[in-house]
């Protein structure tokens, strides 16, 4: 059996006017995060992490930020076609990890539904999906709650 480990990160700076969704879940927040697609950072580093994972390049390799077929794109359907990339290679995903950095919202409340989202797309347990939340101590930009950061790591098999 092949197995591969990929990492993924990205970060998305909050704005006006925008809906705050991670990992497909929209949570009721007044400010969102701001990108060419729904900027669902969450998301984008779990994309990463398995293209990565794969040796498939990355998200901008495949869904480019200045293409206006993204613009506003659910980027759900992006990891759906991720996996569409995987799958038809003979990959298929064992584990997700992710760690999302945000001063605010708090988002333990929202543990669950962000990992059963991921995981439902993936075709994955719950259990094999993890989303943890961690704050940056209110240092830098981040602690400053301007932006959410996350890490993501991916763990990819294929019968060889
Ligand atoms: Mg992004």
């Amino acid at each position: 059996m092949d197995i591969r480990v990929g990492t993924g990160y990205d970060l998305h700076r909050f704005g006006e006017g925008r809906r705050l969704i991670l990992a497909g879940v929209q949570l009721d927040e007044e400010r969102g995060l701001v990108g060419h697609s729904d900027a669902d950072v969450v998301t984008h580093a779990v994309i990463d992490a398995m293209l990565g994972a794969a040796g498939l390049g990355d998200i901008g390799t495949h869904f480019p930020p200045g293409d206006p077929r993204f613009a506003g794109a659910n980027s759900m359907e992006l990891l759906r076609v991720t996996l569409a990339l995987l799958s038809e290679r003979g990959w298929r995903p064992v584990n997700i990890d992710t760690t999302v950095i945000a001063e605010r919202p708090r988002l333990a409340p929202h543990i669950l539904a962000m990992r059963a989202s991921l995981a439902a797309v993936l075709g994955m347990d719950v259990e094999s999906v993890s989303v943890k939340a961690k704050t940056s101590e209110g240092l830098g930009a981040l602690g400053a709650g301007e932006a959410i950061a996350v890490m993501a790591a991916a763990l990819i098999t294929r019968d060889s």
